[in-house]
């Protein structure tokens, strides 16, 4: 995934948010590691990433300070090839200012999809989740599930922003409030 700008990806919370985040209880980093997932979030990934040739994608919402995934957007006007892919930084950033944000919602991650042979995190993959942790100072993990296209397969990956850790962790899904 390349990435020239990531203006985008700065839409993480804000001092205030964090600091009550840190005391509810609902760390992504409790034990074991797990990340919650709204079930017409996990619907929907199959209906689009997950029904397409790699390497298509799109990024995953939440309520701000909250650990649970609430939202995805399938960026159908990514610029795809057989090896990459990359958001469509100019419709994501309108989304975040005249959507998401007033909403009080902020980026969790990002799913996109590998041909089945590659079911790991590419190099290019965590440098762009590095990019992303380096624009969002208050971002300590980042959900970077991979679609194994045509198997119905996840992995699902969480990215710490310490020395950019991969854990697979456990996705569990919820159903919607
Ligand atoms: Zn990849």
């Amino acid at each position: 995934m390349r990435h020239p700008r990531q203006r985008w990806l700065r839409h993480t919370a804000r001092s205030g948010q964090r600091a009550r985040a840190r005391t509810d209880g609902h760390s992504w980093g409790t034990e074991p590691a797990s990340v919650l997932m709204n079930a017409s979030v996990w619907r929907e990934l199959w209906r689009t990433v997950g029904s397409r040739p790699a390497e298509t994608g799109g990024i995953l919402l939440g309520p701000r300070g909250k650990s649970v995934i609430t939202e995805y957007y399938f960026d159908a006007q990514s610029n795809c090839s057989a090896a990459t892919y990359s958001p469509d930084h100019g419709t994501i950033n309108g989304l975040f200012a005249e959507r998401w944000t007033p909403r009080g919602l902020e980026l969790k991650g990002a799913v996109h999809s590998h041909p089945s042979h590659c079911p790991r995190l590419s190099r290019e993959d965590l440098e762009y989740v590095a990019r992303i942790l380096g624009v969002n100072p208050r971002l300590d993990r980042f959900f970077a599930p991979v679609i194994l296209a045509g198997r119905f397969w996840m992995r699902p990956f969480l990215v710490h922003r310490e020395g950019l850790r991969v854990d697979e962790v456990v996705l569990r899904i919820r159903d919607d409030d």
